[in-house]
């Protein structure tokens, strides 16, 4: 039976050790955290549980590629759904404008907001149902398809490809500017910052969302890696935790083992690296099998940008269940981290479609703050100073408070602060690169990454996991995890199987 060493049991790496041990390898997820999940996490303070991931899942319906997918690695077994009924709500001037999963809804409540703006409107709306025909691609990644299926390949594509051109190269800012209300513009310019973003990034999330593809599954994300971790236990895998992994052992073009900090080692016939990419190029691999691909991104971050976040976990004494789940609402200017831009909006979660993640009569709240390439320079110098740094997160758990009791007076006095994360909790606890949650993010001078996970110089390692497809996230894990174990397969000359 062939051995395969997997590093990292986040979502790539329990989807490829479910697919390894399924396809008769003999193989063991190697994970730095004493926990598996990696960024799919959740964790419990005060007698609050704060989900750390999913705000929406793409694949959460039946029938599609997607889901199966999701079903076959146990992410999904009978699990019960939880449809937001919208995907954000966002205030400006008194006027809330909701990204509601009913496109007519939606429409509706736009229309009402700004009938001067009704082309636009309907010309947005109708882009957004363009792409209810289509669901993330997950049966075989393109390289490996035969010309009949690339063929088929192409023709279910055949909706997305307009709304990529038209979307692709305009960026998000400009997509706002279409519209004359600010309160539309507002809406749309929160999904991301100003800068090079490409819209496409506001019209494929609400594409899966208005057509009930990606909507959450109950139980929040720690649930649902634990149920990852189960099924690959249940199929034989191995797993060694609190073992980081920090050196590689090469002979010619084979990699031969691996060696841990905690002076573990292991060897194997393949190696999957389900860790950070930047990890395995430069502290495993010693930068002697650079990726020119990996590289360009690197070092042109203005065109590849990355996004970390701030996630406050606040537990609220008290019932939410009239305020929208996930709302933006403006704050007076505040100031996050030294010398940085202050920020003008929230944007904050509520569970209350979780009663078991807070006591009962009580809603735990998470805020995302996201953080681009300024902050994430601040928050690096700043953790080297463990004191102000520890100030830092205290006091931006009290400005998130303080601006909560503002916009929410009925709340005084009952809210509590249970953590604050930073960018550079995710560099602690996951070596994720910068802190970054996702992969790099499409930008309109940027290309599109679609990289097989081979790499060049080694003959039995293969790269999975959210940086080889952007924008990352959920889907790019667990889907490049399977196709890793499929290429194994493809190199052992042997049929892979899903069952
Ligand atoms: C706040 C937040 C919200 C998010 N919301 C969503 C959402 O709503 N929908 C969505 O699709 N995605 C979301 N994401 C993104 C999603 O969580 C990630 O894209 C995904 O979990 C990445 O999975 P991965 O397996 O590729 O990488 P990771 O989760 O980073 O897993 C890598 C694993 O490798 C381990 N590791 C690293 N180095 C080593 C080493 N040297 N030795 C051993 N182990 C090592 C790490 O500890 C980690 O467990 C969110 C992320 C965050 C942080």
């Amino acid at each position: 039976m062939k051995k395969i060493v997997i590093i990292g049991g986040g979502i790539a790496g329990l989807s490829a050790g479910i697919f390894a041990q399924k396809n008769g390898f003999d193989s063991i997820i190697v994970e730095k955290h004493h926990t598996l999940g990696g960024e799919c996490t959740g964790w419990d303070r005060q007698g609050y549980h704060i989900d750390g991931c999913i705000h929406w899942l793409v694949g959460s319906k039946k029938g599609t590629q997607i889901h199966d997918l999701w079903t076959t690695v146990g992410a999904l077994d009978e699990v019960e759904i939880y449809h937001p009924e919208s995907f954000l709500a966002v205030e400006h001037d008194g006027v809330i404008v909701n990204f509601y999963r009913d496109l007519d809804r939606l429409k509706s409540n736009w229309l009402e907001i700004s009938p001067e703006d009704k082309e636009e409107i309907e010309d947005f709306c109708s882009d957004i149902k363009k792409l209810h025909s289509f669901s993330v691609p997950s049966g075989k990644p393109i390289d490996m398809m035969n010309i009949f299926e690339k063929i088929k390949y192409i023709f279910s594509m055949k909706d997305v490809g307009p709304i990529m051109q038209k979307y692709g190269k305009i960026s998000v800012k400009e997509l706002a500017n279409k519209f004359m209300h600010p309160a539309l513009r507002e809406a749309i310019a929160s999904f991301l910052p100003e800068g090079d973003y490409s819209a496409i990034s506001v019209l494929f999330p609400l594409g899966t969302f208005t057509s009930g593809q990606s909507s959450i599954p109950k139980g929040g994300s720690k649930a649902l890696a634990n149920r990852m971790v189960e099924r690959y236990i249940s199929l034989g895998g191995t797993v060694e935790a609190s073992c980081e992994v920090v050196e590689t052992y090469i002979e010619g073009n084979i990699l031969k083992g691996i060696k841990c900090k905690n002076g573990k080692s292991f060897e194997a016939d393949y190696f999957i690296a389900a860790c950070d990419a930047k990890v395995l190029y430069e502290k495993l691999l010693k930068r002697r099998y650079n990726d020119p691909e990996f590289e360009k991104r690197y070092n042109n971050p203005d065109i590849y940008p990355l996004a970390s976040n701030i996630y406050i976990g606040i537990g609220y004494e008290g019932e939410m269940n009239d305020i929208p789940r996930t709302l933006k609402f403006p704050v007076e200017s505040v100031d996050i981290i030294q010398n940085q831009k202050p920020i003008e909006h929230l944007q904050m979660t509520h569970y209350g479609y979780e009663p078991n993640f807070a006591p009962k009569g009580h809603t735990v709240i998470t805020f995302a703050i996201n953080q681009f390439r300024p902050e994430l320079d601040a928050w690096e110098v700043l953790a080297k100073d463990k004191e102000a740094y520890t100030k830092e997160k205290t006091r931006i758990g009290k400005v998130v408070i303080d601006a909560m009791e503002t916009r929410f007076p009925h709340m005084k006095g009952k809210l509590k602060l249970l953590d604050v994360a930073t960018p550079q909790t995710y560099v602690r606890y996951c070596n994720a690169y910068r802190g970054a949650f996702m992969g790099f993010w499409p930008t309109i001078s940027g290309k599109v990454l679609n990289h097989t996970g081979h790499i060049k110089g080694l003959d039995n390692m293969f790269l999975s996991g959210q940086w080889l497809q952007p924008p990352g996230g959920l889907p790019v894990a667990v889907i490049t995890g399977k196709d890793t174990i499929m290429r194994i397969c493809k190199k052992e000359k042997q049929q892979f199987v899903t069952l």
